[in-house]
Formats: structure tokens, sequence, C-alpha cells
């Protein structure tokens, strides 16, 4: 059988089979990125393959004593009858007569991960810093969607630009979500249309919304129409507020599935996938704001910018970093308004990362 990974909370992975059914599942087996520590081998996005577990041991029972503690602590008296019903039940099934399939407290049937299909591609955030561990975000993304807003909070453009480089080392499309517009003042404003203007002449897709009133809206289900689309941003510039309008009962749905799956074990999140009206989803990773660090070597740096890098094809020295060289194409573009300062500030805020060593090297 095989089905997509749409939520991860760190020991299951939730997957729709193709068919439609939903499966609780644990990875079978040891599968590894070549040359990559994770902390998950499978992300959401990821298409796999599994097996059903059918167990007729303790696991089901287990799961079902521990589910009916809660009730039996409101009703005492009326619950014992039930589970010495449950328990006498099971039985059989532990002789290996009955085979019972493990069910989670969620309802969930269980199954294994058996097989990662092959992915488009993944994005990958390191847990830190200093780490060497890494946390697969995402698989299989069609578009990064970053949600930002240009006042109350103001996104910086480091931000932006990080995003983006990060972005276009992994050769995902980016659309710039642009919140709230419709608290912009005249100031604002005119700081929006600038900012559309900038990244649209690098040929990003850049849409103004605001979920508050809805505008904006339809132009943003337009382009996120049939695609895988991660959705990320900065904690306050409306990225849940965003997406209760664009899947309600998805999400209400899926809000129901974590609270039962949530009872009696503490589970965190990771990412969670949601499907869009007439196709399409949106991958949502709370708590994980951007793409975090990604591995690069110096001389890369320019890659992820655009303009810097189609420019930089002129300077004198095939190795110019733009900070300082003579005959330098980048720093003249710059001198001739046709780089955007912020842009340029962007990149040597990723340089000097790089010099500081807060990007290790490979591994
Ligand atoms: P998140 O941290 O990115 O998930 O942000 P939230 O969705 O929680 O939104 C943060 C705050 O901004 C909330 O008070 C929202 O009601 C508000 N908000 C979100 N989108 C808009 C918008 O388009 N316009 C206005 N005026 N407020 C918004
Ligand atoms: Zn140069």
């Amino acid at each position: 059988m095989t089905g997509t990974v749409i939520r991860n909370t760190g020991s299951w992975y939730d997957v729709r089979t193709d068919d439609g059914q939903l499966f609780a599942c644990k990875v079978k087996g040891n599968f590894r990125l070549r040359g990559i520590r994770s902390t998950n081998p499978v992300a959401v996005g990821d298409r796999v393959a599994i097996k059903p577990t059918d167990t007729g041991d303790s696991p089901a029972a287990k799961v079902q004593a521990s589910n009916d503690k809660p009730a039996a602590k409101v009703q005492d008296a009326n619950d014992k009858p039930t589970a010495k019903v449950q328990a006498s039940n099971d039985k059989p099934a532990a002789k290996g007569k009955i085979t019972v399939p493990e069910v989670l407290p969620s309802g969930l049937p269980t199954a294994l991960i058996t097989e990662i299909l092959d992915r488009r591609n993944y994005i990958i955030r390191r847990a830190s810093n200093l780490s060497k561990q890494s946390h697969i975000i995402a698989a299989n993304v069609d578009l990064a969607g970053l949600v930002v807003t240009l006042a109350h909070p103001e996104t910086s453009t480091t931000f932006i630009d990080r995003f983006i480089a990060s972005a276009e080392a992994y050769r995902v499309p980016v659309a710039l979500i642009i919140n709230k517009v419709d608290l912009y003042d005249e100031a604002d404003l005119s700081y929006l249309d600038a900012i559309m203007h900038l990244y649209r002449q690098l040929g990003y897709t850049c849409l103004a919304v605001s979920a508050e009133t809805g505008e904006g809206l339809d132009a943003l289900r337009d382009e996120l129409h049939g695609k895988t689309t991660l959705f990320s941003g900065n904690s306050g510039v409306g990225k849940s507020t965003l997406l209760n309008r664009l899947v309600p009962e998805a999400r209400a749905k899926t809000a129901e599935l974590s609270a039962a799956h949530d009872q009696g074990q503490h589970t965190t999140t990771f990412s969670e996938m949601y499907d869009l009206d007439g196709g399409g989803c949106i991958i949502d990773t709370p708590g994980i704001r951007g793409f975090g660090t990604f591995d690069f070597e110096r001389e890369e740096v320019s890659h992820f910018f655009r303009e810097i890098f189609a420019i930089g094809r002129d300077c004198r020295f095939g190795n110019c970093t733009h900070t300082h060289e003579p005959g330098c194409a980048v720093q003249k573009a710059l001198d001739n308004h046709e780089i955007a300062e912020s842009r340029y500030q962007s990149y040597l805020s990723m340089l000097e990362d790089k010099d500081e060593g807060k990007y290790r090297e490979r591994f």
C-alpha cells in the first residue's frame, strides 16, 4: 500500500493511503539519507509504502487499558464491566487465534513504513547551529510560501533574503505572501510597492493579502492551486490566521485528531499537511519559522542571490566575493543602484555568518 505522510509528531507518522485510509505509522528499519544524520528519516510530504501491523498481543491491550483509565476515574462503578469484557476479549488474540490490529487511542490503525519512494526534493534544517543532527521539514515541495508583514510587526529584509537564499539552495520556487495589508498606512503601502517591485523583478511571486479582510486571498488560492506549498513565517505575521482562512475544515478535523492522538502521551507536532479545496495542499510547520541553517560554502553564497550571481559573472576575478576586490561588477552595480542595497546587505550578512564559523563544514 502506498500513501503520503501528512503529519509528523516525532514518534508517529500519519499516512494517508492513496485510497483514503489513515494509518499511524512507525518506521521499519533504518532509512538514512546519504551523509546526513537526521532526527527524522521520513518527512511530511514523503510518498511511502506501508504495511499494516497485525498484532494480537500486548500493544493493543496496553493502549486500550490506558485509554480506559480517564473514563474509569469519572465513572468508576460503571466502567468495570466494560474493562472486564475488553480484557477477556483480548485473551484469545494473545494466544494467536485472532489477530487484532493495533489501534491507537485516536482510533487510528497502525502500520509500518517499509519504503520511502523517490523524493523530488526535501527541505532540511539543522537542529541547531552546532548540531550535526538535521531535521527534514518537508519533502516533495512545489512552492515555499513565506508569510511576511511589512508592519505590525515588520519582517526584516535580511530574514526574507535568507529564506529566499535557502529556497534557492533547495531549488524550490518562492512566493512572498505579504499579510496584514489592511493595517498599512501610507508609508507602509509605498514600502509594500517597493518590496513587491524589487522581488517581482527578481522573479519571485509576491502577493499582498489580508487574512483579516480577505483581500488578495483569491489570488493566493490561485497561486497555491494544485501545488504542495510549505508555509513559513516569523511569529505574529498571521500564518495561523491565514491557514484557517484557506483550510478551515481540514484544520478543525486535524485539531480533533490531535486531541485524540495526544491523550496520555506527550507529542509535539513537527509538520502537518492540509488539503486545499480543489487540489493542492499546505504543509505547516508549527514552531519552525524559517528554514534555519543550511550548509553552504563561502563561494556559494552569491549563487543564492540571483542578481548578484548574474552580475558577478562580469567581475574581474572568478572567485570575487564582491566585498573589496578591484574590478568588481557587483560593487559597480550597487553604486549605480542596479542592485538593491538591502539585498547586498543580506548577502554580506550570510558571508559574515560563514566567517564567524556559525555554519560549520559539511558533514
Ligand atoms: P502567527 O504567529 O503567524 O500564526 O500569527 P497569528 O495568526 O496568530 O496572528 C497574529 C495576530 O495578527 C493575531 O492577533 C491575528 O488576529 C492578527 N492578524 C493576522 N492576520 C491579520 C491581518 O491580515 N490583518 C490584521 N489586522 N490582523 C491580522
Ligand atoms: Zn565582484
